[in-house]
């Protein structure tokens, strides 16, 4: 199997790395977590008040992190303000929901005539169907529903080929996020001591969770894809992957490897889905399928497609949808497509031009190649990945390909390098392994400052 990553990614290994004195990192750590106590006093009064309520005292367990998470009071272009008044640079960007930058005016501007119109109808609407026209027209998909968030888009894809084959298995990725339905919460991260071996992950269940008919593979191994495909053959409905992993890290497709998975799914009668609630907008103007020349069967939208509003959608093949149509089973949702949503996604489609999107991929290169001198610099053991919008650093010195790669990456470091941002004014998201954003709003000042923060911290380890 070819072990280069797809030409349309950006992937930059050290050539001379040395390892890191693991005491150092762990006094630097110790101080970064001393210092963001002393400066965010507020947001830890905050996350108090909150719990009394909430569950961790957040609305979604992403956003809790020991021993509190930063509480934001406002939010504009690429800043965000938190409740001590510090001014954090966002590279979060909602997980990519904020592609276009917090309150980008057009975005204002079109959701605040939707509302001269009503917020709600529940009945169908012109507004609908154009945002639906030019999704299918720039995702080159024939048909659409929308939804509310990416965990129902996935929810109905599987559906829909369940619908459509006849069938009831589900395969899913080791290591792959797809929202919070049932199937696709399993093997998300497992243990690895219950994880089996690594060309044939055993399936871990998380509490209280119903996986149906679930088999798990590898990213990047077609022939164990295959494997399973065999092995329960005229049984499996579906095949689930986002086409680039962007919930550990992010991990490139090699080579031929999507187009194998295209050739198998055709050859096995499996659907293909693409789940593009992470990639989509941040991946280019037409999403990570167009651009790395491969035609799943269904994809899934959420996220970037809405401007920060919660808007999501699931499409693809007329064939298919047309189980929707015939009424075999039924799409629900109070909130489908409100005009307001609709509003969103019709300014985002306004606003995400290709010379937009290129400019901000340009940005993020500047991001990765400063990066990766600062890594040649201090010889670290860690490697730069990017695509479209999105970069991060992988502490290893080799790629990480899989679920199994991620896991051998450097933890500690991983999280010293995340906080030392944060107490130095630039918010990635919470997780560890979770990538940078470079939407329409950010600059090249605010470009460099995520470099120099690099820059601090490997002189800090170094010294
Ligand atoms: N699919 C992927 C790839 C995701 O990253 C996520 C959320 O992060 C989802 C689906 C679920 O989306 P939502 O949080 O909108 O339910």
């Amino acid at each position: 199997m070819a072990t280069t990553p797809h030409k349309q990614t950006y992937l930059k290994l050290p050539t001379a790395a040395e390892p890191l004195n693991k005491d150092r990192i762990a006094e630097l750590l110790a101080a970064e977590w001393e210092t963001f106590k002393k400066s965010t006093p507020g947001s830890g009064e905050e996350n108090a008040r909150a719990a009394k309520t909430m569950p961790l005292g957040v609305a979604s367990s992403f956003q809790h992190w020991d021993p509190y998470p930063l509480h934001i009071k406002s939010a504009k272009g690429a800043w965000m303000t938190d409740m001590d008044g510090n001014q954090l640079i966002d590279y979060s960007m909602g997980f990519g929901a904020m592609l276009v930058g917090h309150l980008h005016p057009v975005v204002m501007e079109k959701v605040k005539a939707a509302m001269e119109f009503g917020t709600m109808f529940v009945t169908p609407a012109p507004q609908t169907r154009t945002a639906a026209d030019a999704l299918c027209e720039r995702f080159d998909i024939d048909q659409v529903r929308f939804t509310n968030s990416g965990t129902e888009s996935t929810m109905y894809a599987i559906r829909t080929a369940k619908a459509a084959t006849g069938k009831r298995g589900v395969v899913k990725v080791e290591g792959g996020y797809h929202g919070s339905y049932d199937p696709l919460t399993c093997s998300v991260k497992p243990p690895l001591d219950e994880a089996g071996p690594a060309d044939k992950p055993n399936l871990v269940v998380p509490p209280a969770t119903e996986p149906g008919e679930l088999y798990i593979v590898p990213y990047n191994n077609a022939d164990a894809l295959e494997a399973v495909f065999k092995e329960h053959a005229g049984t499996i409905a579906c095949f689930v992957v986002e086409p680039v992993l962007e919930n550990i890290a992010i991990v490139l497709p090699d080579a031929g490897y999507l187009e194998r998975v295209r050739e198998l799914c055709t050859e096995y009668n499996v659907v293909l889905i693409f789940d593009e609630v992470k990639t989509g907008l941040t991946a280019g103007p037409q999403g990570a399928s167009q651009r790395l020349g491969v035609k799943p069967d269904l994809i899934t939208l959420a996220k970037s497609i809405g401007g920060g509003l919660p808007v999501a959608a699931f499409g693809g093949k007329k064939e298919l949808m047309d189980y929707i149509s015939n009424h075999t089973f039924m799409h629900f949702g109070t909130f489908n497509g409100n005009p307001l949503s609709m509003a969103a996604v019709m300014a985002v489609d306004e606003i995400c031009t290709a010379e937009a999107l290129q400019t901000a991929e340009d940005l993020n290169n500047h991001i990765l190649n400063g990066i990766y001198d600062v890594i040649e610099e201090y010889k670290l053991p860690a490697h730069v990945v990017g695509f479209g919008v999105k970069g991060c650093v992988s502490w290893s010195t080799s790629q990480v390909r899989n679920y199994r790669d991620y896991k051998a990456t450097d933890f500690d470091i991983a999280e010293l390098s995340w906080l030392w941002s944060i107490n130095r004014g630039v918010i990635t998201p919470p997780g560890l392994d979770e990538q940078w954003l470079v939407s329409l709003q950010h600059t090249k000042a605010e470009a460099d400052k995520l470099i120099q923060n690099y820059r601090e911290l490997a002189a800090a380890l170094r010294s």
